[in-house]
């Protein structure tokens, strides 16, 4: 079977290997050229993190609206368009916010992460491949004992569906985090996750890529961008390129927050909106720090992971369309937290600056599987986890084509 997917982020690639794994003839045809960077899989916070499955649509997002309207600080802000499609997503966002629903998307989103870290463990087994992985643990600290003990009620959830979790007092934390200082005196401790993992995801795009085309029947056209998808009979019948036309039995569209342009004169409406993010990259001076685990500073909403030679540093969530120019001014919160708690381990006058945008879904779930065009399958809206879920959204797309049950329920997950 040939199969074209459509877009070489972190999802388009994982897909070609689960696809390539089962006997397909796959080529991926991907924008970028093969050095640039890969939508959203270029500048993430890195983080494996079944820590993080909870959907972002849940009875105290209204609450967290508000703070960021107080303080600009934090990050998240919604900038009002004239967008019918901005309107409808935050309409379906607003019904997500019942707890009922909050506790369903969140389930189903822990037991899809999970999933996808136990194929991410097979997946490093089988290829041997680099990405600067560390398998440290994820810290998520409060600045306040109030906070704390909010945010520690928080993660039962998850730690009564399976996940693994440490209290840590100031004293635990500063032990757990060395390179803090006396920076570390700035928290009152910490929820500790001590089985996820961090990652760069770029890194790891690359080095499978190369993999599959080392070892499967997999091509990649990099530089190729999508400019329209053709159907006849109801079924897509060709792929019309800036590099030419391409022809298979069967497409996947995962090409991030971009999907939802290219389904739509398909007529095929994904609830898709692009949520825009930060991140600065430093080079570390110093080598100790890759002992590190994932940081997160739940109070100012900053995520900080060491990959390699390299800090990495991620906030905010912007609603304001495609749109991923950036300013100075937009990385003042990142700058400030890395120089408050980590002052002399990177070189912040030579970082990479970097916006990228989510493909986020009122739910928070991913959409998987078949489309109303039959010989077309979605593996995409894979909003602020999709580094964690690729690997088994992948795995999973991957069966529905070759006729599989799924090992995960996909109840939540269809269009
Ligand atoms: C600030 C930020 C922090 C994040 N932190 C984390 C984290 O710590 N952990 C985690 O699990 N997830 C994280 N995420 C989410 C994660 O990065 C995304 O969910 C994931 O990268 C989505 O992967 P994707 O391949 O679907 O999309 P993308 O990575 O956006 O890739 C889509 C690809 O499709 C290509 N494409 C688009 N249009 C076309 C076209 N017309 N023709 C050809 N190619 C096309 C693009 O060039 C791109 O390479 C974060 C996201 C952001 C923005």
């Amino acid at each position: 079977m040939n199969v074209v997917v459509i877009g070489g982020g972190v999802v388009g690639v994982t897909t070609a290997y689960y696809l390539a794994q089962a006997g397909a003839n796959v080529t991926v045809l991907e924008a970028q050229q093969q050095q640039g960077d890969f939508g959203a899989t270029a500048g993430n916070a890195g983080f494996l993190s079944p820590s993080d499955a909870f959907a972002w649509a849940s009875p105290s997002a209204l609450k967290l609206a508000i703070k960021s309207l107080l303080n600009p600080e934090l990050g998240v802000k919604y900038k009002f368009h004239m967008d019918p499609a901005l309107w409808r997503w935050t309409a379906s966002f607003l019904y997500q916010c019942r707890r009922s629903k909050w506790m369903q998307n969140s389930d189903c989103k822990y037991k899809l992460a999970q999933y996808s870290i136990d194929m991410l463990a097979d997946l490093r087994q089988a290829t041997q491949i680099n990405f600067d992985a560390s398998d440290q643990g994820i810290v998520y600290a409060s600045r306040s004992a109030s906070e704390l003990k909010k945010l520690s009620h928080h993660f039962n959830f998850l730690q009564e569906r399976g996940l693994q979790l440490e209290l840590l007092d100031r004293d635990a934390l500063h032990h757990k985090l060395p390179m803090l200082q006396g920076n570390s005196q700035v928290y009152a401790g910490a929820v500790f996750s001590p089985n996820c993992k961090t990652g760069d995801s770029t890194k790891f795009t690359r080095e499978l890529a190369q993999w599959c085309i080392n070892n499967t029947n997999c091509q990649f056209i990099w530089g190729a961008s999508v400019e329209s998808i053709l159907q006849e009979n109801n079924k897509i019948s060709r792929i019309l390129t800036s590099k030419g036309e391409f022809k298979a039995d069967a497409y996947v569209l995962a090409a991030g927050a971009h999907s939802s342009i290219l389904a739509k004169p398909l007529g095929i409406n994904l609830p898709i909106y692009p949520i825009k993010g930060f991140s600065i990259t430093a080079p570390l001076y110093d080598t100790q720090m890759q002992s590190m685990p994932g940081f997160d500073d739940t109070d100012k909403l900053v995520a900080l992971s060491v990959m390699g030679d390299r800090l990495r540093i991620v906030s905010s969530a912007v609603f304001d369309g495609f749109d991923i120019s950036h300013r100075q001014q937009d990385f003042k919160a990142i700058l400030q937290l890395a120089k408050e708690i980590l002052p002399d381990v990177a070189d912040y006058s030579d970082v990479k600056y970097w916006a990228g945008l989510r493909p986020m879904t009122p739910t928070s779930l991913p959409i998987l599987g078949a489309s109303a065009i039959p010989n077309l399958f979605l593996n995409v809206g894979h909003g602020n986890l999709g580094w964690t879920l690729s690997c088994g959204t992948a795995k999973i797309v991957a069966d529905i084509i070759a006729n599989k049950t799924p090992q995960i329920s996909m109840d939540l997950l269809r269009i």
